[in-house]
């Protein structure tokens, strides 16, 4: 019998009704000949509310706790799912992520799967057992809970899908799945048939939250083939698989974009070996997440260092630096700027196209909207500008590429 493993994620199981709309629909799947593993989020808003009353009572509360509180929200879900699926006189059990084998390491709130023992899983699908498994949370060998960065169901998803070897995995959502921009933001932004894992990988990675990157990672590296779609209508999704010759020819797949940016510029550093190493060391120890970085030698022979970061990291990052700067440079500055957003252009047809960052960059100028920083990659460009202006910024971008147009 087929192995179908769906993710519904937060909006989806979001009130009563949408969880009995979830049951419905794994009922459904189940009645056409199919097993069925679904893994779901907890309800939406839950999460944030968790943390929020953590912050509101401690302050920076201990991760280790954050994790046994996070975790609580897939909990309800997996148990109303069951319930709801039960009423419907499906059997249905719900599993934690431990009962389910997920073992994690790495550190609180940013666990990573290292390996599935899905034998109770198959126990109870040998059994004729729908499963309902909570997303997001894992534990370590020593029997700590842990989970999985924000949107981490999706990371779940996969990782099942691959222990338990699926024939299909669907990550149903509140959209028919992955557009050419956020169709929230750009509102003539097209549905993809299809994209590749690496360029999922950089949408996500630079804010497109409708995959969770490290999902997508781990899909690439297991070759799990994935369908994104929603969890409200049975309208096809778009596929994410490694690139093949019949995807569709664009040079530029979609745009990303990210708020909350910060930029932290560094000046009058000492030209000198090893100066880079102590500045992004200190950064590391402090767990700040850089995203771009650029550095250069100003005429004045010091050498200065721009990086842009989550805004929330600001001061944290700023502590850090100035701890390591008074000896290592007494005459350096620090300079921040934050209220900036980025806008990313992801195509895997950029390897073979050029005169992508022209378009990109008169589009923006014809639209007076300023660049800051500019990073880019194989298949990446990335510009920063002033938060206000990002919307106007996303469909001016996706105007002048023609996104919301199938290719011929
Ligand atoms: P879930 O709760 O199901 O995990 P998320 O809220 O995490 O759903 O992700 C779905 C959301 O992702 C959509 O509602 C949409 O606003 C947003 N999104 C951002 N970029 C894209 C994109 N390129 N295509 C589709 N959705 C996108
Ligand atoms: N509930 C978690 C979050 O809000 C995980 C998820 O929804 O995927 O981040
Ligand atoms: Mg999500």
């Amino acid at each position: 019998m087929p192995l179908i493993v769906q993710k519904y994620g937060g909006t989806s199981v979001g009130s009563l009704d949408r969880i009995r709309n979830v049951a419905a629909r794994v009922k459904r799947t189940r009645d056409q000949g199919n097993q069925v593993v679904a893994v779901v989020s907890a309800m939406s808003g839950v999460t944030d509310g968790l943390i929020k009353m953590a912050k509101d009572l401690a302050g920076s509360p201990s991760e280790r706790e954050m994790d046994v509180l996070m975790a609580t929200g897939e909990q309800q879900s997996i148990a109303l799912v069951s319930m709801a699926l039960q009423e419907m006189g499906v059997d249905a059990a719900s599993i934690t992520g431990r009962q389910a084998g997920i073992i994690t390491s790495g550190s609180h709130t940013r666990g990573r799967i290292e390996k599935i023992d899905p034998a109770m899983m198959k126990q109870m699908l040998d059994e004729g057992k729908s499963l309902v498994v909570a997303g997001f949370q894992g534990i370590t060998p020593e029997g700590m809970i842990h989970t999985l960065g924000r949107g981490g169901s999706d990371l779940t998803a996969i990782a099942v899908a691959a222990a338990l070897k699926a024939d299909v995995c669907q990550i149903l959502t509140d959209v028919d799945g992955v557009y050419t921009c956020d169709p929230r933001v750009v509102k003539n932004a097209r549905k993809l048939p299809e994209i590749s894992y690496d360029e999922m990988l950089e949408m996500a990675s630079s804010g497109s939250k409708v995959m969770q990157s490290r999902s997508v990672e781990f899909a690439k590296k297991f070759g799990v083939v994935f369908e994104v779609r929603s969890s409200l209508n049975d309208h096809p999704g778009t596929l994410v698989l490694e690139e093949h010759p019949h995807m569709e020819n664009v040079v530029i797949r979609g745009i990303s974009i990210e708020r909350s940016q910060a930029r932290l510029t560094i000046t009058g550093i000492p030209d000198a070996p090893g100066m880079s190493g102590l500045i992004l060391g200190a950064l590391a120890d402090a767990e700040i997440n850089l995203d771009m970085i650029i550095s250069n030698i100003a005429n004045d022979g010091f050498a200065r260092h721009s990086f842009t970061m989550h805004s929330s990291d600001l001061g944290k990052a700023q502590a850090a630096l100035k701890r390591v700067l008074t000896d290592l440079a007494p005459n350096s500055k620090i300079e921040t700027e934050a209220g900036i957003a980025k806008l990313s252009v992801v195509g895997i047809g950029m390897r073979s196209h050029s005169g992508v960052a022209a378009t990109m960059f008169k589009a923006l100028g014809n639209a007076d909207i300023n660049i800051g920083m500019i990073s880019t990659s194989e298949i990446k460009i990335a510009v920063t500008v002033d938060e206000m202006r990002i919307e106007d910024a996303a469909r001016s971008v996706h105007d002048a590429f023609e996104l919301h147009k199938a290719p011929a």
